[in-house]
């Protein structure tokens, strides 16, 4: 077997030893003669694996006890509307920063239900920046104030988060959470798919603070209703119990890495690593203020953009995959994920130093 290095955005790499397990015990779970896939998710043994995982979040990140958290479907884009569809009145505004394209795109779909106001819009920066927030057009009337923690396509990150606390703080983590401590008790609703730092597919993680799951109306429609579900303990309809059941191994190797705070140290040296190496060169560049570049995804460009080819062939031949930029952005991309280990950072650093001296 060659497993390659894999610098995907989503869905991205899971650690080997996850899909090892899984493979070990992909027939016969729990020596029970059947895969987790094929159980029943009200049998005992799903149960319990619930409930453990759950409890293993909540350690991982230190959630509040009165927070609930669910694993719930739909990935971040149904979240973009169970948010406003929930947790604000018919007519109620609902304030949105926007700091790239997820941000754009979760206030789109809000517009589609409740007023939005937008309170920053870093477009005029080119998503490179974050507006200051002595500039944002809040209001307190406002039902919360969302943001994306980390903007994939842009590799913008805002940590710690914002000052404001005049509405609750919902965020789209998705391509965050697990990758650092984060004050969950400053938050009233994060939520993060599965795909990039948790697990495959299918599965979406929510933590909600008490009070805003109190604001779901009466009559919310079964899939999008924090309440009933937290109720029913993620078990409401059928959960997508295998992206589940490899998330609860994902949780597992986090604890094993010495946690979120052993995992930021790792991704702050990977992208210390790769960002130092695009700084001293003339032939690659990050646009990113460096205040606000993201320790998990490392968009670069070429001096020349007519070797990207080349380099993104090359660069597979040679075992470094996914590194193709999103298309609205352009260049390269470079996501390292928790799941991402040292040796393949330093891997694309090295062929990019090849790459440079034979162009
Ligand atoms: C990947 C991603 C999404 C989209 O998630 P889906 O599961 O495809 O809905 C939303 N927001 C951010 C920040 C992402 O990285």
């Amino acid at each position: 077997m060659n497993r390659i290095f894999n610098f995907s955005a989503g869905p991205a790499t899971l650690p080997q030893a996850v899909l090892e397990q899984a493979r070990d015990e992909l027939l016969d779970w729990q020596g029970r003669g059947l895969s987790v896939m094929e159980d029943s998710h009200r049998g005992r043994a799903f149960v319990e694996l619930a409930e453990r995982s759950e409890r293993d979040l909540r350690d991982l990140l230190s959630i509040p006890d009165d927070y609930a958290v669910l694993f719930m479907q739909g990935g971040a884009t149904l979240q973009f509307t169970t948010a406003p569809m929930t947790l604000a009145r018919p007519g109620q505004g609902v304030d949105y920063l926007i700091t790239g394209h997820w941000g754009k795109k979760a206030a789109a779909e809000a517009a589609k239900l409740r007023p939005v106001r937008v309170v920053a819009d870093g477009e005029a920066l080119g998503y490179r920046s974050v507006p200051s927030e002595e500039e944002w057009d809040t209001g307190a009337d406002a039902a919360y104030l969302h943001y994306t923690a980390n903007e994939t396509l842009h590799g913008l990150e805002i940590d710690p988060p914002p000052d404001a606390d005049y509405a609750p703080l919902v965020c789209d983590m998705s391509s965050t959470l697990l990758s650092r401590p984060i004050p969950v008790e400053r938050f009233g609703l994060i939520y993060a798919c599965a795909q990039k730092n948790i697990g495959p597919a299918g599965v979406t993680v929510v933590i909600i603070r008490p009070d805003l799951i109190e604001r779901v109306p009466q009559g919310t429609p079964l899939a999008l209703n924090y309440r009933k579900i937290a109720a029913a303990g993620s078990m409401l309809n059928t959960p997508a119990t295998f992206p589940w059941y490899v998330a609860s191994l994902v949780f597992r190797w986090v604890a094993a890495q010495g946690g979120v705070a052993g995992l930021a140290e790792r991704n702050r040296r990977k992208a210390q690593l790769l960002y130092d190496h695009i700084d001293s060169s003339d032939f690659y560049a990050n646009p990113v203020d460096p205040r606000w570049r993201s320790w998990m995804n490392v968009p670069f460009t070429l001096a020349d953009p007519a070797l990207d080819a080349r380099f993104l062939k090359t660069a597979e031949e040679q075992g470094l995959y996914g590194l193709k930029g999103h298309r609205a952005v352009g260049g390269m991309r470079a996501s390292i994920y928790n799941a991402m280990p040292e040796d393949g950072v330093q891997a694309l650093v090295s062929f990019m130093g090849e790459f440079e001296r034979a162009a």
